[in-house]
């Protein structure tokens, strides 16, 4: 794909490439789900790798009593990035998505954008992709047992990184939900996997090295308490991911050994926001950088407290732009002004009068 978002013909336009939610979906079958999650959970590790590089700042969110509006912008000083998202638990009974996104790539140099992308099912993607980058530091070696608590959306897109990147194909299934479950086991039946729906959120567990809780409820709930959580486990925690919107008992943080993106954000927005301003975490890019430790004992409990952060958005945008070329798979759109004489915006605007 040019570089460049200028285009010769015709003349006052400079078009901007877009990935519509049509050509996503293409995408992803173009290249294979589980290689596109390898492959983004390797551009995620090597942001996470440039950290200090980044501007970071916690998303902008708008909340209301039934939910929230979020821009998460960063850029590593060459590219800028940022995510419009919501996350709307009540959506789903109104036959809407708790979570829909898009978002855009801009050049630093210039200023110009240069992707305009869907970003839901990216979203999910990109979620699943760090579930599973930072599992791969953080879970048990060897595990392929993974209690699946949550079913919606965001569920298959898990279980299929978490095999891609890690090697788990044994799930345990569980949703208050029950037609949630069915849902992700007629997804998945054929994929591989040995998959049992459990009846409570204790049977699912039984096992697992891996728990992954990725529900959607706008309060403080309890999906997991702390007799539930044997030693030595993994916890991914996704769901838990604004203000007043938790999954695990407060007692479960204490015994573990917490794990975030970005202290400031996930303070506010993680399940750690039960706990004081200094309860001690560490950033996961200084796992990956070797800085501090991960795992270091078959008895820990390891928690990612993962709300999802802007640089994963700014990584999963990179590579969607990297995949593009040759593809033929997004459109041109008209979105930027670009008159031949820089400044003489309204002359264009004249010489488009009808
Ligand atoms: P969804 O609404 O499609 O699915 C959520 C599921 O959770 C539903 O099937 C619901 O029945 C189930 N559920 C609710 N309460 C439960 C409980 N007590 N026990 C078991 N199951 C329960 O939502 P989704 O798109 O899959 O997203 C799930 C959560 O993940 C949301 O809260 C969303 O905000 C969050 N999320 C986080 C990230 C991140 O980066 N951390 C990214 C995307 C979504």
């Amino acid at each position: 794909m040019n570089m460049h978002p200028k285009k010769p013909t015709p003349s006052h336009l400079a078009y901007l490439p877009f990935v519509s939610v049509e050509n996503m979906m293409k995408l992803v079958h173009h290249v294979g789900i589980e290689e596109m999650l390898r492959d983004l959970a390797g551009f995620i590790e090597d942001d996470f790798r440039k950290w200090p590089q980044f501007d970071k700042t916690p998303r902008v969110a708008s909340h209301s009593d039934v939910g929230v509006i979020e821009l998460m912008p960063t850029s590593d000083g060459e590219m800028y990035g940022f995510k419009y998202v919501n996350g709307h638990p009540k959506n789903t009974r109104e036959g809407l998505q708790t979570v829909t996104a898009f978002g855009l790539l801009a050049d630093v140099n210039t200023g110009y954008p240069v992707l305009l992308s869907e970003m839901t099912v990216l979203t999910a993607l990109r979620t699943a992709a760090t579930s599973a980058m930072v599992a791969k530091h953080l879970a048990p070696r060897g595990a392929r047992t993974m209690a699946m608590i949550g079913n919606g959306a965001q569920s298959e897109f898990q279980a299929i990184a978490m095999r891609a990147v890690c090697g788990v194909d044994i799930l345990q299934l569980y949703d208050v939900d029950d037609t949630a479950t069915a849902k992700l086991v007629r997804n998945l039946s054929d994929q591989g996997f040995s998959l049992k729906a459990c009846a409570t959120p204790e049977e699912a567990i039984e096992g697992a090295q891996i728990i992954t809780t990725c529900t959607a409820d706008k309060q403080y709930a309890t999906i997991l308490s702390d007799n539930m959580v044997g030693a030595g486990v993994h916890i991914n925690a996704i769901g838990g991911d604004c203000p007043g919107k938790t999954e695990l008992h407060k007692d479960i943080l204490l015994r573990s050994d917490v794990f975030v993106e970005y202290p400031p954000q996930t303070r506010v927005e993680g399940d750690i926001q039960q706990m004081p301003g200094d309860f001690p975490v560490t950033e996961m890019w200084e796992v990956i950088t070797g800085a501090k430790a991960g795992r270091t004992d078959e008895r820990q409990i390891t928690l990612f407290d993962g709300v999802g952060f802007a640089i994963e958005d700014f990584s999963a945008l990179r590579y969607l732009r990297s995949k593009l070329e040759g593809t033929g798979l997004f459109d041109q759109l008209d979105m930027i002004a670009d008159p031949d004489d820089p400044r003489d915006l309204f002359g264009m605007l004249q010489r488009a009068k009808p």
